[in-house]
């Protein structure tokens, strides 16, 4: 275990004093003091490297002397923090329709998120999702938007990128929850494209909310994206379900080879247009689709 503190001379030097009678033998210029009875090395830089047990309680009075927090301690206070988060789901999947959602976690849902465990993404199933949705879903406000197959299709027609249509889609669900609120603390969108970008993709919009952390991997970063991250899944789930039931059976998600069998049925048994109401058509599995068709 290693822990690192950077501090400023004056920090060090009260430290270099509080350990004089322990210092060893030191010919590394780089290297300010290095501690005999315990594996602390101080470099000029201001640096101080703390390593094993031994090296992680002197870690732990020093961060208390100089009244620092610990970085994964910080990490959490920010991931807990109240804040509105964006993040989108189905641009990947052939079937089913693209799903944005814009969600505020306030101060009194956070005990709600910390009990469910929901940074743990990792484990996150089809199931888990459904479960934490409807736990935490009335804890939250939210703006949810689908953006149905046959409008994505569509706008595809009219040259819209995909990028240009998230653009416009967190755009708005965040300044209906803004707007909603009268919301004027931070805000986060899981970050899909330059900010330049998106702004120049929504410069169009009635209504643009400028003041945005664009943040990747923001759903390990803060817990309102992760929240709206379940929420948007949650809702591409339940459409998935519909869409099935429509067709008679279940349809896959992603992009695979199995997305290419499932469509060659669906022009046997539904015709191309049914195809079209339920798709992503311009996806490269409408043409890899093909060669199932017999
Ligand atoms: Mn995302």
């Amino acid at each position: 275990m290693t822990k690192v503190l950077e501090l400023t001379k004056e920090q060090l030097n009260r430290m270099k004093d509080f350990y004089r009678d322990d210092l060893k033998d030191n010919d590394n210029e780089h290297v300010y003091f290095a501690v005999k009875s315990c594996p602390i090395m101080a470099y000029n830089s201001g640096k101080v490297v703390f390593q094993g047990p031994k090296g992680l309680n002197e870690y732990n009075m020093w961060i208390e002397i100089f009244d620092m927090v610990d970085d994964i301690i910080k990490k959490d206070i920010i991931y807990y923090s109240p804040s509105i988060g964006s993040d989108e789901v189905g641009k990947g999947d052939y079937f089913g329709p693209l799903v944005v959602c814009a969600c505020y976690v306030n101060k009194h849902a956070m005990d709600k998120v910390r009990d469910l465990r929901i940074s743990d993404s990792k484990k996150r199933t089809d199931d888990r999702i459904r479960k934490l949705a409807k736990e935490i879903k009335d804890d939250v406000t939210y703006s949810l938007l689908v953006l149905s197959n046959e409008k994505y299709n569509d706008l595809v027609n009219k040259g819209f990128s995909v990028t240009k249509m998230m653009s416009i889609l967190h755009n708005k669900a965040i300044t209906n929850l803004v707007d909603k609120l009268n919301y004027k603390g931070d805000i986060y969108i899981d970050q899909f494209a330059e900010p330049g970008v998106y702004f120049n993709y929504v410069k169009q919009e009635p209504k643009v909310t400028r003041n945005v952390h664009f943040t990747t991997k923001a759903e390990s970063k803060h817990s309102s994206v992760a929240v709206a991250s379940i929420l948007a899944r949650y809702k591409y789930l339940l459409e998935m379900d519909r869409l099935s039931d429509e067709i008679g059976f279940t349809l896959p998600k992603g992009a695979g080879d199995i997305v290419d069998q499932t469509i060659a049925k669906i022009i046997t048994e539904h015709g191309i247009e049914k195809l079209k109401t339920i798709s992503k058509f311009s996806f490269a599995n409408t043409e890899k689709a093909k060669k199932y068709l017999t």
